[in-house]
């Protein structure tokens, strides 16, 4: 499989909720495009001519709707994996604000099989496939990674004897020929599926434990779990090793502050993550133009660490996941708007 060259993959999946209303999200057959109808009330006292009624419509590599969690897989992933495989580097995100079904499209709900989603879906048929693919031999490493507040996290590291998530020094590098790396984030060799699924376990048991013993919400912090690959040829005896990473990424909430009351740790925990969307859009942007001289990765960790995994030579595809209810309409168009800005590259 060849590798996208630099066009990003945008989906938008729409999150069932009992106050779902077909008056405002309205998904056209072509399983593309939704348009966004919002009611404005602004009537002075007893004016009812006052309702204005706008919409917007986008368009997108596909529409999820009732969809399955398979078939997100399917759909969004797979492509990704296989390239992974083959050795290319590439990145599954996901986008949204907090509730809208982010950490439900990566991660999925451990309690029952059918809700797994693609992290543990990709972790599957990466297995599947090493084993298919025999006339390669692999080697499998994970690490998993939070950023928040800028400041990195090794959501892996309690396996090395510490009983919280290491705030150890993490420094990201980069070397030629070896590319992006963070120096200090544990690397864990796994040779299954459940070996696999073990650690991703581990990882988000400890993204909860850490974000209550921090007194911080964890929707506030960005995760990167990495899959990396190694492989060479057995037949060819003068074979180089092929190296990439798959990213699975569950993005900080992009909710907008109210005007009011916000301060504190939550202020800067705003900031924060605005700073690192913004960002991350200006270097997906930025990738079109083929300079990659002039990519803003460095701005912040989130940027930094994806720098060799997004455009390019990249798989690279985003999840904008929407909350159906009126309530929301704000929301879900600023998601909307940052899709389909991400569609263009
Ligand atoms: P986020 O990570 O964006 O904050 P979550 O993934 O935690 O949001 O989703 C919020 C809630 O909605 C969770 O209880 C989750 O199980 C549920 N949920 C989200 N998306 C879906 C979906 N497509 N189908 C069923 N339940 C969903
Ligand atoms: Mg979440």
């Amino acid at each position: 499989m060849k590798a996208h060259s630099g066009e990003v993959g945008v989906f938008v999946r729409i999150r069932p909720t009992a106050n779902f209303s077909r008056d405002i999200i309205e998904c056209l057959p072509d399983g593309q495009t939704v348009n966004i109808h919002h009611k404005k009330d602004t009537r002075k006292p007893l004016d009812p001519r006052k309702i204005q009624l706008s919409s917007w419509s986008f368009r997108l590599e596909g529409v999820l709707q009732d969809v399955s969690q398979e078939e997100v897989y399917a759909r969004v992933c797979r492509r990704v994996v296989l390239g992974a495989l083959d050795g290319y580097n590439g990145t599954v995100m996901c986008f949204g604000q907090t509730g809208a079904g982010k950490t439900y499209t990566m991660t999925g709900s451990t309690e029952s099989y059918k809700h797994r989603g693609i992290t543990p879906r990709a972790l599957q048929e990466v297995f599947q496939e090493v084993q298919k693919r025999a006339e390669h031999a692999f080697s499998v490493y994970l690490s998993y990674l939070e950023i928040y507040n800028e400041t990195l996290v090794d959501l892996l590291s309690s396996l090395q004897g510490s009983a919280h998530p290491s705030h150890r020094s993490m420094v990201i590098s980069e070397e030629p020929g070896r590319g992006v790396f963070i120096r200090g984030l544990s690397l864990h060799p796994v040779h299954s599926e459940e070996d696999a699924l073990n650690l991703l376990f581990e990882g988000d048991m400890n993204r909860i434990i850490g974000s209550h013993a921090l007194n911080r919400n964890s929707s506030r912090s960005h995760c990167i779990f990495t899959v990396h690959i190694e492989s060479r040829s057995r037949t060819l005896s003068d074979a180089k090793y092929v190296t990439s990473k798959l990213n699975l990424v569950d993005l900080a909430g992009s909710e907008r502050l109210g005007n009011t009351g916000s301060e504190g740790q939550m202020l800067k925990e705003a900031m924060y993550i605005n700073k690192s969307l913004s960002f991350l859009e200006q270097a997906i942007l930025a990738l079109a133009d083929r300079r990659r001289d002039h990519v803003p990765f460095r701005q912040t960790k989130l940027t930094h660490a994806l720098k060799d995994s997004l455009g390019g030579n990249c798989n690279t595809v985003l999840v904008a996941n929407i909350y159906g209810e009126a309530s929301q309409t704000e929301e879900t168009l600023s998601t909307l708007r940052f899709a389909s800005r991400m569609k263009c590259v």
